[in-house]
């Protein structure tokens, strides 16, 4: 049963050594100062450094930690749910292990809840120090993902508080690749924002490549919409009104007798046929690459370790 008080604050974590200790006490310091009960569950997403001992050894010494730990890498959305599976408090929230999400807010954000909110999103004011072409890409992410779920995800992060009534309508949906971030708005609930600043990373670095970024970029679209698929079904329409336009002028040039020019328009309809048919494969591909993966209905993650609890 949840504890009538308590905050779970949830954080994925994949190579983090250096960031386990410094997070909990930075945590753990604003929490008591402002008397709230927590606890705080680590997930180790499949780390291949010193996270999962670390997690270990804080949880010998201190009850409020608990550490679970991936067979592999699962991902960060897999993390999260399985942080959210095993929390026990009325209120959930998850933040980053670098501390980048600042923690000075959890407070505000738990008493927002205490007044009734369900879920308490935390809003991104600035995007804090990365390259300009992550900036160009995030904000291009955001455009798509925003038109296509009717949620506006611009300044979405995963840093939010979610009370239990939201989490477990959260726990129950099937999806085996779930986008956290999108989800918990859909789910509904009594909402309210909280701009918070993006701090800059203090130790490590950051874990996503650019190649990484597409393909979560990918999934998540094709995860929350169908829209892709129709531009399958636009492209169609759009060379169905070239075809007119080409055909009217062949019929023409057959009937006035000057018919055997236009190689030139044979090869480029070609082409352009050729590769409209070839994309359009490839998205409606997609989408049945991640049925499959749905109707295989595998775990989202597989837990090898647990300690704290
Ligand atoms: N993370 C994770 N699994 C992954 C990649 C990242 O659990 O496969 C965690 C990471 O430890 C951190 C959070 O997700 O707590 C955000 O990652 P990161 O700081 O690398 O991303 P950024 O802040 O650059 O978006
Ligand atoms: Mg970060």
């Amino acid at each position: 049963m949840p504890e009538e008080h308590k905050l779970s604050v949830i954080i994925p974590s994949y190579n983090e050594q250096d960031n386990i200790s410094r997070t909990f006490h930075t945590i753990k310091e604003i929490l008591d100062n402002a008397e709230i009960p927590f606890e705080i569950i680590f997930v180790d997403d499949g780390s291949t450094d010193l996270t999962y001992p670390h997690i270990c050894e804080l949880s010998k010494e201190y009850p409020e930690v608990k550490g679970l730990s991936f067979s592999r890498n699962f991902g960060k959305e897999a993390a999260i749910f399985a942080g959210l599976e095993a929390a026990e408090g009325a209120c959930c929230t998850i933040m980053d292990c670098d501390l980048q999400h600042p923690a000075t807010l959890l407070p505000d954000m738990y008493h927002l809840w205490q007044k009734g909110y369900e879920v308490v999103e935390g809003v991104k004011t600035s995007r804090g120090k990365e390259n300009p072409l992550h900036t160009l890409c995030a904000k291009g992410f955001y455009k798509l993902i925003s038109k296509a779920t009717g949620i506006d995800m611009a300044q979405a992060s995963d840093f939010k508080l979610m009370d239990r009534k939201a989490v477990d309508a959260l726990l129950i949906m099937p999806e085996r690749t779930p986008f956290f971030r999108a989800l918990s708005s859909w789910v509904g609930f009594k909402s309210t924002t909280i701009p918070f600043e993006v701090q800059e990373r203090a130790i490590g670095s950051s874990k996503w490549s650019i190649w990484s970024l597409t393909k979560y970029a990918v999934q998540n679209i094709t995860s929350f919409s169908g829209v892709p698929m129709q531009f399958v079904t636009l492209m169609g329409w759009i060379m169905l009104i070239a075809s007119f336009a080409l055909g009217i002028q062949s019929l023409y040039k057959y009937f006035s007798g000057t018919a055997l020019e236009g190689f030139t328009t044979v090869i480029l309809l070609q082409l352009i046929i050729g590769s409209v048919l070839m994309i359009s494969l490839g998205i409606i591909g997609h989408y049945i690459s991640r049925i499959y993966n749905e109707i295989k209905a595998r775990p989202r993650y597989i837990i090898s370790k647990r300690c704290g609890c």
